[in-house]
């Protein structure tokens, strides 16, 4: 136990799958100098009141990310699913493997999120086919990670795992589904273009101190939850606050932080890079 009274979590990223500048863009805010503007992929990074260092998604930026934080331990991963915005930062967790002293890291997703990881990354999770006598791993290495399913087979599921008492959620995506969580008073909606009643209800019932919400642009997103549908959302959930992520550049922070402040009369506001909250 590290003695923290509260659970703690840091923004690594905000944005969603170009970030924010996105090369060659002079939008307004591509070319905003605001830092709140500057958004790398969206990803968290939890410090439990048990003393566990949870990251959530290894973006495209992970390096920078952790390196930023000075992050250097993780206990497990959380990957929530395979689009590439939120997993081929893969490889830089090779230094948190390095330093743990079974260079082991267990990476919890759903089933079906391990089929993409196997395929898009064989030297990592099929190293016995990938390598051989005659082919051995040269050079700097490979992560050691371990794949841990998650069992989802329920709308609803708890799972706890070292004693973090999780709740998981499979919420519409895309093409895929994407693993949600509700984590000791945290929601955490990453990336979803709607939210199922019955979650819905889950969450409504829990009344979350802080709910992270996915909140791309304004206008119509076949993929993502828009300002009017994530706005809807926080009001029928009615958590302590909530923190928007997963933005384009069509959202300025000015933009969001103004039309947020105009709907609710509780804390509502877009997240930034590398703040911290605690739940
Ligand atoms: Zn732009
Ligand atoms: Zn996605």
């Amino acid at each position: 136990m590290n003695g923290l009274k509260q659970n703690n979590i840091t923004i690594l990223g905000s944005g969603t799958s170009t970030g924010t500048p996105i090369i060659g863009c002079h939008c307004k805010t591509c070319l905003s100098d605001h830092p709140y503007d500057q958004r790398l992929r969206a990803s968290i990074f939890l410090k439990t009141k048990h003393n566990h260092h949870i990251l959530v998604d290894a973006t495209p930026d992970l390096r920078f990310q952790l390196l930023r934080q000075k992050i250097f331990h993780i206990d497990f991963v959380i990957i929530s699913h395979e689009h590439a915005d939120h997993i081929h930062g893969i490889d830089d967790l090779r230094q948190i493997c390095f330093k743990k002293t079974d260079h082991e890291l267990e990476i919890y997703c759903a089933q079906f999120h391990q089929t993409h990881l196997v395929e898009r990354f064989p030297y990592i999770f099929q190293r016995d086919k990938f390598f051989s006598k005659n082919r051995p791993i040269l050079g700097g290495g490979i992560p050691i990670l371990k794949l841990k399913t998650l069992d989802l087979k329920d709308e609803i599921n708890q799972i706890e795992i070292a004693n973090e008492p999780f709740t998981f959620f499979l919420l519409p995506h895309n093409y895929t589904k994407t693993v949600c969580f509700y984590h000791d008073g945290l929601a955490y909606l990453p990336d979803c273009h709607e939210i199922t009643d019955q979650v819905l209800d889950f969450l409504t019932l829990q009344k979350p101190r802080l709910l992270i919400i996915n909140c791309l642009q304004k206008e119509d997103h076949q993929t993502h939850l828009t300002v009017e549908k994530s706005f809807a959302y926080i009001h029928k959930i009615r958590p302590e606050s909530a923190g928007l992520i997963h933005m384009n550049h069509n959202l300025s922070h000015a933009e969001l932080t103004r039309l947020a402040k105009e709907n609710f009369d509780f804390p509502v506001f877009p997240v930034y890079d590398t703040q911290n909250l605690t739940y």
